[in-house]
């Protein structure tokens, strides 16, 4: 009751939640109330939860902030948030996001933009929270519930924890199935959690993690218990700091924290590493050709017959085209684009094949790197929360994953820590790399920043 006092006394100036499901979370609480009292407790009894849209929930609007989407309401409930509820979770709502995840700043939302609750020093004007996971960051930031599940295809976890002051991690592809969650790009697409500390965001992954066979790219790997791991110390833990990550540009607080960041794990009796990944400089031209190829493949599926909005037409084709051309917002429009020319004949090999041999010599990069280090220390962004409608163009925007995209073409664990405040006030986080499904040293590492 207190997450959703706090909801209604603060929601209308975020926009964080677009629904609050609040007899399912009564009724959710309520249970967990009776299990508590029977000494039934399940791992996460009454905890309450906000869900990014994009998470099918069962007779709940699941739309990913997209009109196309409109009213859809699924009649099944995605594999992470079943595990969540199966584990004794509340569900208080869906979150607002980027418009089926394509964006940095949740603007791209057909629910209206998030409003991040930071403030710079003394000013008032509106920042964004990050994106696409820019609700579920904000709800989290804002003590709106105690964690959030969220997606990360190309830095949608880590950015906005980064520019809210909260947790975030991306584990290994693999890690969470996929089953129920609106795809963007299938080959990049992972589910994680925003927290307000480590240790919680160590509790809800070993609860979404695990095999299933309703989703073949999830791994028949174990899942360790990420919270005991805590435990451990990080003396003699091999940190590797990317050369390559010292771009030109970068805020000059963004680099005099990486440098604090990394006095911390010395401090710690960590070793530390200079380590290079050559093709790094590649990752984000070569995302910008696979993402979007995939998402305009995974966007077919949108057309007036089977989910959603339907605009009538003339004729079947008519029909497709007003229900795409009124469903899909600017962004995503740009994306099927980009991507239908990148994958048509004659320009296949030219951009997709191409980017996806760089995609290879990217992970090849990491796996070298990752001979010699155990996790590696970076920025997660270039620089702090911007203003809403700030960021004209679609360039600058995609610059702010520049740092998180590599991980998600290397498929590998991305954690981002609130490490410091810039000189305004303002949250920057610092991102932890982890080997394949080695998220355990990762989120252990992640406790010297906090
Ligand atoms: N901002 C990136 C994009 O727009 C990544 C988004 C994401 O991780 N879902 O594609």
């Amino acid at each position: 009751r207190a997450h959703l006092e706090a909801i209604a006394a603060g929601n209308e100036q975020l926009n964080a939640f677009i629904e609050v499901t609040l007899e399912k979370a009564l009724a959710m609480a309520e249970e967990s109330d009776a299990r508590i009292g029977r000494g039934e407790a399940r791992p996460l009894e009454g905890v309450p939860l906000g869900i990014k849209d994009l998470f099918c929930t069962r007779d709940v609007h699941s739309t990913a902030c997209s009109n196309i989407l409109k009213g859809f309401q699924p009649p099944y409930e995605s594999t992470v948030t079943q595990k969540l509820w199966d584990s004794g979770a509340v569900m208080l709502g869906k979150l607002n996001m980027d418009e089926f995840a394509m964006g940095s700043s949740n603007e791209s939302s057909a629910r209206g933009p998030c409003v991040n609750p930071w403030r710079a020093k003394g000013k008032r004007k509106k920042l964004v929270p990050g994106g696409s996971s820019g609700g579920s960051a904000a709800a989290v930031a804002a003590r709106f519930c105690l964690g959030a599940t969220a997606s990360d295809t190309g830095g949608s976890i880590r950015q906005p924890a980064a520019l809210t002051g909260t947790v975030g991690v991306k584990p290994t592809y693999g890690r969470c199935s996929r089953w129920g969650m609106v795809a963007f790009a299938s080959s990049l697409d992972q589910a994680g959690v925003i927290t307000r500390t480590v240790k919680d965001s160590a509790i809800l992954l070993r609860e979404i993690c695990g095999h299933d066979p309703k989703d073949s790219t999830s791994a028949p790997v174990d899942v360790p218990d990420f919270e005991a791991a805590l435990d451990e110390t990080v003396k003699g833990l091999r940190v590797g700091v990317p050369k390559e990550y010292r771009l030109d540009g970068m805020s000059a607080e963004m680099v005099a924290l990486w440098e604090k960041g990394i006095e911390w794990f010395r401090d710690a009796g960590a070793e530390i590493k200079e380590v290079s990944l050559p093709h790094m400089r590649y990752a984000l031209p070569a995302y910008y050709i696979i993402a979007p190829a995939e998402a305009s493949s995974n966007l077919a599926r949108y057309d007036g017959v089977r989910y959603g909005l339907r605009v009538d037409g003339n004729d079947l084709i008519d029909m497709y085209e007003r229900t795409r051309a009124e469903g899909f917002g600017a962004e995503v429009k740009r994306r099927i684009l980009m991507g239908t020319y990148v994958l048509s004949a004659g320009y296949y090999d030219a951009y997709y094949l191409k980017a996806q041999k760089v995609r290879t010599l990217i992970k090849q990069d990491f796996d070298t790197a990752f001979e010699d280090v155990d996790v590696m220390l970076t920025p997660t962004t270039p620089g702090p929360a911007f203003g809403i409608n700030e960021k004209q163009d679609p360039v600058e925007m995609y610059l702010n994953d520049i740092f998180t995209v590599p991980i998600n073409m290397a498929g590998l664990p991305g954690l981002s820590v609130p490490a410091g405040l810039t000189e305004s006030g303002l949250p920057l986080g610092l991102q932890l790399i982890g080997r394949p499904y080695d998220e355990a040293t990762m989120l252990r590492a992640g406790q010297v920043i906090e």
